[in-house]
């Protein structure tokens, strides 16, 4: 048995990992499971196995959800996370890994379904309740929310009410990223809109998810090809101790993980790819240089860390999904996930 490495990331960024089920489409036709769960009490709810070729990789993460582990217990995980952007933290939540392992289910989970809601909803829910309940107290919150995509490199509102579509990164608006000495992210152009509710912020979402579609027909599978970024900006003042936070949630659905098929992809497919790598490595050049507390951290090599830059580094919280499916084919981009994860290449 090879064990691959130990990784243990300090500080403030943790690294979950979630096994989906096996789905009909999957080619579960075969006997051979590839995914498996050591069993040592320090590898317990920690440690997953992938078996490829005969040769068994061990990985490590701060908790592992096998395929089994419902919604509710996935968020029972991240709920203290999310608590913390009221108290004044920048958290950012990604879901990583190929396209079908899992994320937009993570994140989102099914529409309508109540014991599927993602963790999205939940801390949506969780974040207007605490509101509620510490008004008492003396809080008053505020909360403004916007919506992008990242894809090619180039910034797309998702909230945007312009009919025009020349905002799609291909000519247009800029969206220029500017931070302030405050550690405020200021994207030129973008729509920001106050909330009062988790209803009023899953209406914005479905609009997004309207607006994503939209562009998916003129770029294909652009969903899968793009990061979604949701941002939610909370400032909290208590009127009788003049108290102040402001704290940022961002839940980030990544592009689709896979390597494309080394040959035939050119053109359009070649850039995009080109744009996705350059972007997912570039996060966990970030990630991994803020784990191992570098002096440099490479913040300017892809628009995504460059936008999350404020949250990332300093005192915020960050927590990264790897996203696994169980199907026998995908062992291969399986085992890349865990890789990208553990940082073990
Ligand atoms: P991704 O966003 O990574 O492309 P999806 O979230 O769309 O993947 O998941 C692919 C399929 O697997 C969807 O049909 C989804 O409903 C299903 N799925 C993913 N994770 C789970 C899970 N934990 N339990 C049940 N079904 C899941
Ligand atoms: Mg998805």
């Amino acid at each position: 048995k090879l064990h691959n490495t130990i990784l243990e990331l300090k500080g403030n960024i943790r690294v979950f990992c979630r096994v989906r089920p096996l789905l009909s489409d999957d080619c579960a036709s075969s006997e051979t499971k590839v995914v498996s769960y050591p069993t040592t009490t320090e590898a317990l709810e920690r440690g997953i196995e992938l078996t490829q070729n005969g040769q068994t990789h061990c990985f490590m993460f701060d908790k592992v959800f096998t395929a089994d582990a419902p919604q509710k217990d996935v968020f029972v995980e991240i709920s203290q996370l999310v608590q913390s952007a009221l108290d004044g933290y920048k958290v950012c939540i990604f879901a990583y890994g190929q396209t079908g392992s899992g994320k937009t289910h993570t994140m989102m989970g099914k529409p309508g379904s109540p014991d599927q809601k993602g963790l999205m909803p939940r801390s949506l829910e969780q974040i207007f309740e605490t509101r509620q309940a510490l008004q008492p107290q003396g809080w008053k919150y505020e909360m403004q929310v916007s919506m992008l995509e990242i894809y090619n490199e180039n910034i797309r509102d998702l909230l945007s009410t312009n009919s025009s579509r020349t905002d799609n990164g291909v000519a247009g608006k800029q969206y220029a990223i500017k931070h302030d000495t405050n550690g405020n992210t200021h994207v030129s152009d973008l729509t920001v809109v106050d909330v009062r509710s988790s209803k009023e912020v899953s209406y914005l979402l479905d609009r997004a998810a309207q607006s994503r579609s939209v562009g998916k027909t003129q770029m294909n599978e652009q969903s899968s090809r793009s990061h979604f970024v949701f941002t939610m900006r909370i400032s909290g003042t208590n009127v009788s101790t003049d108290q102040q936070v402001q704290g940022i949630l961002n839940l980030i659905d990544l592009a689709g993980s896979e390597r494309l098929s080394k040959s035939g992809s050119t053109g359009d497919r070649l850039k995009e790819t080109q744009a996705i790598n350059k972007s997912l490595s570039s996060l966990s050049d970030v990630i991994f240089a803020l784990a191992k507390k570098e002096e440099h951290v490479p913040f300017r090599n892809s628009k995504l860390t460059y936008l999350l830059q404020p949250c990332l580094g300093g005192d915020s919280k960050t927590l990264m999904f790897v996203n696994l499916s169980p199907d026998p084919a995908s062992v291969g981009e399986s085992l890349c996930s865990l890789r990208f994860a553990a940082r073990v290449n």
